[in-house]
């Protein structure tokens, strides 16, 4: 894991790649590693068969199996997370297949943020801060709220102010580090208790977890300079969610397969990050991009962190990551 490289902390979608490494499964059966991070920006398929060499992607990181959360944290996530704040909204998702290591990688990438929030915090002591935090999990376009176990489906509204909200989710004030981190378990709990109604819960759903900072600084002047920002920290459904074609490129009938979200999504980054940000962007298909759409397009930052797996056997999943990962760029 070769430390340095480009700095790439002022680009709009930060898209970087992450490997895990070969678990005991897969070692056991002997399964091959199927891809060479070449230097800290390339990755290559290893052609087995030698036959032709293939072609490199590039991105703003590849993380290969060795790093650790804190590097990807450092290199792929934290400018962004931090934007949020000096009132940039800032966007961090994690993009893969099952099993990639979204909810590995996430869980780390929100240890170090609430760190570094906190350090902020602590070293801007004239600054007045308010922290909140409310949690969501969006499940076959239904929408629950992950701090309140009552909740059942909850309404999009459309705010002239705000955009949109969604209706009746908690927003719970934060105390400290300690309470945010308690808070977080419960929406991990709580997603956990989906996955069991629901079988195989986590790859078909999608959580964000929105942490908004608001800050307040009075000046000698009387006037009050304020910031507020959201910070949304997103585990998406697993990518084979996005497949929209089979083998013959026929469109699969089958519904439950093709996830509305996660498929707006990727048409939603691919069109930010072609530049024609004046172009219709199609937020409103689908109810994680409406959520969200503040904290994508406008003043936000985004980070993509997109999961892979290292084996041969998972060779074609890992392609359809790397295209969406290289059109997000
Ligand atoms: P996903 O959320 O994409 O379905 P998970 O985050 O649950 O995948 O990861 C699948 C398994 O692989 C988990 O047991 C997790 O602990 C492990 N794992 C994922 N990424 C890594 C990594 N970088 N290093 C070590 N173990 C990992
Ligand atoms: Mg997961």
């Amino acid at each position: 894991c070769t430390p340095g490289g480009p700095k790439v902390s002022e680009e709009k979608i930060l898209v970087t790649v992450r490997m895990r490494p070969l678990n005991r499964k897969e070692q056991a059966m002997y399964d091959l590693i199927a891809w060479d991070c070449i230097d800290d920006q390339k990755i290559v398929f290893k052609n087995p068969n030698h036959e032709r060499p293939t072609i490199p992607y590039t991105f703003d990181k590849v993380f290969e199996p060795a790093c650790s959360t804190q590097k990807v944290y450092e290199e792929g996530a934290k400018d962004v997370a931090l934007s949020a704040l000096t009132g940039i909204n800032a966007t961090i998702f994690a993009y893969g297949q099952t099993g990639s290591g979204k909810t590995f990688t996430m869980r780390g990438i929100s240890e170090n943020a609430i760190k570094d929030i906190y350090e902020h915090i602590k070293n801007n002591q004239e600054r007045d801060f308010v922290l909140k935090i409310s949690a969501l999990e969006i499940y076959n376009e239904t929408v629950v709220d992950l701090l309140n176990r009552e909740s059942s489906s909850l309404r999009l509204l459309d705010d002239p102010e705000k955009g949109t909200i969604v209706e009746k989710l908690v927003e719970e004030v934060v105390q400290d580090s300690q309470h945010l981190r308690h808070l977080i378990g419960i929406c991990e709990a709580q997603r956990q208790v989906g996955e069991t109604a629901l079988n195989d819960n986590s790859s078909r759903s999608h959580q964000i977890i929105r942490l908004t900072i608001e800050s307040s600084l009075r000046e000698n002047s009387g006037r009050v300079k304020s910031f507020l920002a959201s910070l949304n920290l997103v585990d998406l459904a697993g990518s084979e969610r996005a497949s929209q074609t089979n083998a013959d490129g026929i469109r699969l009938k089958e519904g439950s397969h093709i996830n509305r979200s996660l498929l707006t999504l990727t048409t939603v980054i691919r069109k930010l990050s072609g530049g024609k940000r004046s172009s219709h962007i199609p937020y409103r298909d689908s109810k994680l991009t409406r959520i969200l759409q503040h904290s994508l397009g406008g003043n936000a930052r985004t980070a993509i962190i997109c999961t892979i797996s290292p084996s041969l056997s998972h060779v074609e999943q890992t392609r359809n990551t790397l295209s969406f990962a290289s059109s997000a760029k």
